[in-house]
């Protein structure tokens, strides 16, 4: 699962397949199909965590899921970005950037919502811990997140 880490990618937040992820309060950012076609098609499904930053605004904590997407009779993966931060608004359209550092877990099915949320809480912490490590928290500091500016984004 680590061979293709750290994984920088950037693309646009679009509509997700509705699965309710923000009234669990856990809202995903979805990447079109065409950048999750981009991916390494080798690279392992499950739950990973890394940076993000939208549009040219701060660089935040995430944790990322690679899954099967549903709306292809999933044979297609989708890529989710949880980004550990609370905006004020929603940024459909803008866009994501994204450096996968490390992987949490693969993915699991959960026998009830509860259990499903807190793991996702324990991959959460998880996530915070491996970040505030030195050889981690550099990549927050990487030139892939400083844009020219005005560049792409809008806020
Ligand atoms: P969808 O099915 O459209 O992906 P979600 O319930 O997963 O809907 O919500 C995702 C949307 O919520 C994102 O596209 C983004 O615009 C917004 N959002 C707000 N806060 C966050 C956050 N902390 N992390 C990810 N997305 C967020
Ligand atoms: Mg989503």
């Amino acid at each position: 699962a680590m061979r293709h880490l750290p994984y920088f990618c950037r693309g646009e937040v679009v509509k997700g397949f509705g699965r309710g992820s923000k009234e669990l309060g856990i809202p995903t950012a979805n990447f079109s199909e065409q950048v999750v076609e981009s991916f390494p098609s080798d690279i392992s499904t499950g739950i990973y965590y890394g940076w993000a930053c939208v549009g040219n605004g701060d660089v935040h904590k995430m944790v990322l899921s690679i899954g099967w997407n549903p709306f292809y009779k999933n044979i297609k993966k989708s890529v989710e970005t949880h980004i550990i931060h609370t905006f004020k608004e929603d940024f459909y359209g803008e866009i994501l950037s994204i450096v996968i550092v490390g992987y949490i877990r693969p993915e699991k099915n959960f026998d009830s919502l509860d259990a499903l949320i807190s793991a996702i809480q324990e991959d959460i912490e998880e996530a915070k811990r491996q970040l505030d490590l030195p050889e981690h928290l550099k990549l927050k500091e990487d030139n892939f997140f400083h844009l020219p500016e005005g560049k792409i984004g809008n806020n």
